[in-house]
């Protein structure tokens, strides 16, 4: 996913309200970690704070899977965790930041939207 085809899919939107299909969901990661675009939206900082507030390993372990596109049985091994442990791990880390964002947009502040 380039940055063109994530603002207009709307991945950004999507993925923090978690309606990206699991698919879309992997490609938007991997490509936000690595986009300078991105990196100046103020929803995707939030969501990249929370990821670089995590315990170094499972900060390793994010960056393994969407950043390097490693295989995820291969990184269970060398991080010494199961597939569960994973799969609970990224599920809540993606539920922290879909609720990061519904607080912001139940603020104060209303969207115009
Ligand atoms: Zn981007």
């Amino acid at each position: 996913m380039n940055h063109d085809e994530a603002v207009e899919q709307m991945a950004v939107e999507r993925y923090l309200l978690g309606a990206l299909d699991p698919g879309a969901q992997e490609e938007f990661e991997e490509h936000m970690f690595g986009c300078p675009e991105c990196a100046l939206d103020s929803r995707v900082t939030k969501v990249r704070q929370i990821l670089l507030n995590l315990a170094p390993r499972d900060r390793s372990l994010l960056k393994a899977i969407f950043l390097e596109q490693r295989d995820r049985d291969e990184v269970c091994r060398e991080f010494g965790v199961d597939r569960e442990y994973l799969r609970v791990f990224l599920r809540r880390t993606k539920q922290e930041c879909s609720t990061e964002y519904v607080r912001r947009i139940r603020g104060p502040v209303p969207l115009d939207a």
